[in-house]
């Protein structure tokens, strides 16, 4: 990463910085400086338009609604999430927002029939997930998730900022619980997906996503039966990770 004086500098040791700087903070307290002041022009959030989305979306709007907005449009999203993005960006007014496309001259080589999730969903996230973030990302500095410790699995010691692929990744939501979530939700009055009244508590592409008994792990309906509990985006390194 290069400072804007031209410096190089490592991602590592300014997610470190930002910890030490913001302790304490979280929400909109911690995302308005990382916007304006941190990353000014330089950081994009990224969004599965899932059930929790539209906390995040909604914080990030009241800050700066044309904050780029990257949503990976793998080709296998329920056409549910499909219209409840288009009405978000709507409601929330934002004002640009990414849908980014796999290559499809790689998918007709490596998923010519499409079931490719089926017999290696590594590979699938991959292509469909992983190689076009990298692209998206490429001139900024830093991206915003909404996860959560809550979420279980590998995120339940997640930092506030971590450095992926010398880039920092900010999780302004890191230590929220899922009362809190649900109480903006309230207060917002924002727009739930609809999905999540069928027991879809979290929602990603359509072959890969079950809905889950109430009082179950949240993210039990993803990839229920496979070993695997993350896409990869969230994983350094040039290795697929997902
Ligand atoms: Fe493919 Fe499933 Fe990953 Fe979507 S979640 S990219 S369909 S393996």
């Amino acid at each position: 990463m290069t400072t804007p004086l031209g410096r190089d500098i490592d991602a590592s040791d300014i997610a470190a910085s930002l910890i030490e700087s913001y302790a304490g903070r979280d929400g909109a307290q911690l995302l308005e400086p990382v916007i304006r002041r941190e990353f000014p022009g330089r950081v994009a959030v990224v969004s599965s338009f899932g059930t929790e989305t539209a906390v995040l979306l909604a914080l990030v709007a009241d800050i700066d609604p044309s904050v780029p907005v990257i949503f990976l449009d793998t080709g296998k999203h329920f056409e549910e999430t499909l219209e409840y993005r288009d009405q978000l960006v709507a409601e929330l007014g934002l004002r640009d927002v990414r849908s980014v496309a796999p290559d499809w001259s790689q998918l007709f080589t490596r998923d010519p029939d499409g079931a490719l999730w089926r017999r290696d969903p590594d590979a699938c996230c991959f292509l469909r997930k992983v190689l076009p973030l990298r692209q998206a990302l490429a001139g900024f500095d830093a991206w915003i998730t909404g996860r959560k410790r809550y979420q279980g699995g590998v995120r339940w010691d997640l930092p506030p900022f971590e450095a992926v692929d010398g880039k920092v990744k900010i999780n302004p939501l890191a230590g929220w619980s899922l009362d809190r979530v649900e109480a903006a939700f309230a207060a917002r009055q924002l727009a739930q997906h609809p999905l999540l009244a069928e027991g879809y508590f979290s929602v990603g592409c359509e072959p890969c996503t079950k809905p889950v008994a109430p009082g179950a792990d949240l993210r039990a309906g993803r990839w229920a039966g496979v070993a695997k509990t993350e896409c990869g985006i969230h994983f350094g390194g040039s290795a697929p990770g997902c």
